[in-house]
């Protein structure tokens, strides 16, 4: 992808984001590998939702240093963007977003099993499940790409954080932000159906 089909990508996924109620204020991030060894991802402390094209940040997937602007601040989850894009080559976009019922459900201790739906089972078979880590922490970084590229194929292309949200990854950013959605719908379902039947008076999590 070149750079301006780069950062048109990047701020239609991030509108899209905030469109469907899955980023609130700074929250979020995300990045495109560009052809030359390049990353372009989303600048720390702003709206995901209303980027301009110009905002965005260039970064060295080598080095981790960013280029252009001395103003620009690429986003404080960094580390977690350069971790995966180099352990997984055949993907091109990583996004990362606070999904609220991801966040409701793993603080409550719950872990949603993807295989309970048809649609998350097909389309996003495996998502390893991260315990809390230091947000922007390398260590939190490695465990991620890890996940992420532990056999067997195919590799998982989502991770859910505890009390975190998740990071997904595809061939775009638009992709990217598709298996967020998976996810977040997969966490909604899986805590209405544990609300209902605690309603019922049935302890425990949905039967599947
Ligand atoms: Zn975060």
């Amino acid at each position: 992808m070149d750079d301006r089909a780069g950062r048109a990508a990047i701020v239609a996924a991030g509108a899209r984001l905030g469109r469907r109620g899955l980023i609130s204020a700074g929250e979020g991030n995300l990045s495109v590998r560009l052809d030359a060894g390049m990353l372009l991802v989303t600048p720390s402390g702003r709206r995901k939702d209303e980027l301009a094209p110009a905002e965005l940040v260039l970064v060295d997937l080598g080095s981790g240093a960013a280029l252009g602007a001395a103003a620009a601040r690429p986003t404080s989850d960094l580390a977690i963007h350069l971790a995966v894009h180099r352990a997984r080559p055949d993907i091109a976009a990583v996004a990362h977003a606070h999904l609220p019922a991801s966040m409701a459900l793993t603080l409550a201790g719950e872990v949603p099993d993807p295989a309970a739906l048809p649609e998350t089972a097909l389309l996003l078979p495996r998502l390893p499940f991260l315990e809390l880590g230091v947000p922007g922490s390398d260590e939190l970084a490695g465990r991620v790409a890890a996940a992420l590229t532990e056999p067997p194929d195919p590799l998982a292309t989502a991770v859910l954080l505890e009390r975190h949200g998740a990071i997904a990854v595809a061939s775009d950013p638009a992709g990217a932000v598709d298996r967020l959605e998976l996810v977040e719908v997969l966490c909604r379902t899986w805590l209405d159906a544990m609300l209902v039947r605690a309603a019922r008076g049935a302890e425990g999590p949905p039967r599947t």
